[in-house]
């Protein structure tokens, strides 16, 4: 079953830029999918509209196959369900502490203390942070940043997680570090969607490929289908 589905979604930025057109497209529930495109082709708006932080001004977005509605309610499920780790970790970290980093979402689901602890810590293990939980979070560098952006988002254990060109700016080892966690994360049961301008990347590593080109869908289907042409 689809877990998420954009049907005929477009939008354009009030500078008019059309960074969708007409987007329809469904992410399988457990699987892992690659939206592969060049930098602009509309894959950072297409997930901003996942998890609702953009609204279609045309179409509609579906979460286990319901039309979300946009209310206060169905946004706060929704970001609940469908985390973004984003490409620049910059952006999510501002906790003094990675601890404190990694608590903050768990804390505002109003889980027990118990709780809170127990994700934070399985968090803090699986993205290799244990080490970091009391540095402050400016001190990390690019890649333990990236990692504890990752925890922050596996401690609210989303049923889907977005992964905004997970392995832009990281060396060859980074690279494979985070492609095993994704794995890691993706044998758990949660349905992975990354984005990615990398050929290889998308070949080896996804279940399904859509191909995204100036914010429309101009290609989908299997490794073997979406390259057989190529
Ligand atoms: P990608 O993630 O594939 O690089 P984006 O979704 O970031 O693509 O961008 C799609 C198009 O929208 C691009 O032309 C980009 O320049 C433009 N764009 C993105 N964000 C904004 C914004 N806040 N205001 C105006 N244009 C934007
Ligand atoms: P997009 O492809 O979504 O348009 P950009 O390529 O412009 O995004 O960069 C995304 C973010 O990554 C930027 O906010 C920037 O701060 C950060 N960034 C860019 N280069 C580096 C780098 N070499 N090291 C760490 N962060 C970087």
């Amino acid at each position: 079953a689809a877990l998420l589905e954009a049907e005929a979604v477009s939008f354009t930025y009030p500078d008019g830029t059309r960074a969708l057109q007409n987007v329809t497209l469904s992410i399988p529930e457990g699987k892992k999918i690659a939206v592969l495109g060049p930098n602009g082709a509309g894959k950072s708006t297409l997930f901003l509209h996942f998890n609702g932080i953009l609204r279609p001004q045309e179409g509609w977005i579906y979460f286990a196959g319901a039309r979300i509605s946009y209310s206060h309610t169905a946004l706060q499920q929704l970001r609940q369900q469908v985390g973004i780790v984003f490409q620049d970790p910059d952006s999510m970290l501002f906790a003094a502490s990675v601890r404190q980093e990694i608590s903050f979402g768990p804390l505002n689901l109003g889980l027990s203390k118990e709780e809170v602890l127990a994700r934070v810590e399985a968090a803090m293990a699986a993205t290799g942070v244990k080490d970091l939980g009391d540095k402050p979070t400016h001190f990390l560098s690019y890649g333990q940043k990236k990692r504890v952006a990752i925890a922050s988002v596996l401690a609210m254990e989303p049923r889907v997680i977005i992964f905004d060109e997970p392995t832009a700016y990281l060396d060859p080892r980074s690279t494979r570090e985070v492609m095993a966690l994704l794995e890691t994360i993706s044998r758990k049961g949660t349905t992975i969607i990354l984005s990615t301008h990398d050929v290889d990347i998308a070949y080896t590593w996804a279940d399904y490929i859509y191909v995204l080109a100036a914010g429309q869908v101009i290609g989908a289907g299997t490794p073997a289908e979406v390259f057989r042409d190529a």
